[in-house]
Order: C-alpha cells, then structure tokens, then sequence
C-alpha cells in the first residue's frame, strides 16, 4: 500500500512522502485549529489546557474527512501523528470508542490494539520505507542525517530501524564477509 502511494505519486520507492502529499492524494483535508472555528475558550483548552493529552484525531463530517494534529507538538511528531491518523482512514478503520473531553470539543477516537498496530506499521511504510533506510544505512548516512531527510522523529526512526530489522542485517552481513 506505502509501495503503491509512491509508484502514483510519480515517487522513487525511496524518496521522502510529505504527510501533506499523501493526504492530498488519499483525498483527506489537513485541518489546523484556526479553520475549526472554536471559541477562545476552546481553543485554549486545546492549546494550552489539553495540549499534552491528544495528537491527532480524524474529524468526519456529512462526507468529509479531515484530520487535526497538535500543532503544539514538533513538525516531526506532527508528522507521525499525521500519517498515523491518514492510516487509519485508509484502512478504513472504525473506531470502538469516540470520547468528548471534558471541555466538550475534543474528540478522542479509540481503536483496537490491532488497527493501532496496522496504523503503526502503515504510517512507519509511508514515513520511512524498508528500502530507503536500507538505502541510506548502506551508503553510511548518519541517523540524523536520514532523519532529516524524511522529516521524521528519533523515535518513529528507532522504531523502524527495530522493526525492520535493517540495521541486525547489515550487521550481519558485515560478519560474514
Ligand atoms: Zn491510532
């Protein structure tokens, strides 16, 4: 599915997505605060009251989907919270659980371990491919420097260097030779 986003997007498979890209292409608005027309008391409550306790959610209303991200959060984190968010759209995802918060405007969606973890591992593809951290590890690019490239987080590029297993790989075949 990460694969195949790319190949219409005109994309190499290792070329860095935007979230913003990919929301475009899924057709998924990118809401910000401003556009939600809240009242100064809300947005308040978002921003400063609330603002540790949500990152992201997907708003749908007669027909639309939009997703809203902490702005408060780092461009990095906002685009994990983004590409998870748009994972779940696209995999059609229904939540179990949709929360008010106690200001009555956050709408918290809750998921099933396993659409967390499809979520997870679908945004990880988009944001950070198998390939392209393979690509770049073997040419000696510093995590930094890879982080950089694809706007990701240390922890979503932990996290797939772990899950994919590129790193035990070259380790490895290092050995061998
Ligand atoms: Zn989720």
């Amino acid at each position: 599915m990460a694969a195949a986003a790319r190949e219409a997007l005109g994309l190499s498979a290792i070329a860095p997505l935007k979230p913003e890209q990919y929301a475009t292409h899924v057709g998924v608005e990118i809401l910000t605060i401003d556009e939600m027309g809240l009242s100064e008391e809300s947005r308040c409550q978002l921003l400063e009251v609330d603002k540790g306790s949500w990152s992201g959610m997907a708003i749908r209303e007669s027909g639309l989907i939009g997703v809203l991200v902490n702005p408060t959060h780092s461009p990095e984190r906002q685009a994990s919270t983004m590409m998870h968010e748009l994972s779940h759209v696209v995999l059609k995802h229904v939540p179990v659980r949709v929360d008010v918060s106690s200001a009555g405007i956050l709408l918290v969606s809750e998921y099933s371990e396993d659409d967390e973890e499809e979520a997870n591992w679908l945004s990880g593809a988009l944001l950070l491919p198998r390939d392209a951290l393979k690509h770049y590890r073997d040419k000696n690019w510093s995590p930094t420097k890879i982080m950089a490239h694809f706007g990701v987080s240390q922890d979503m590029y932990n996290w797939r260097i772990r899950m994919t297993g590129v790193d035990v790989q070259m380790r490895r075949s290092r050995a061998s030779v």
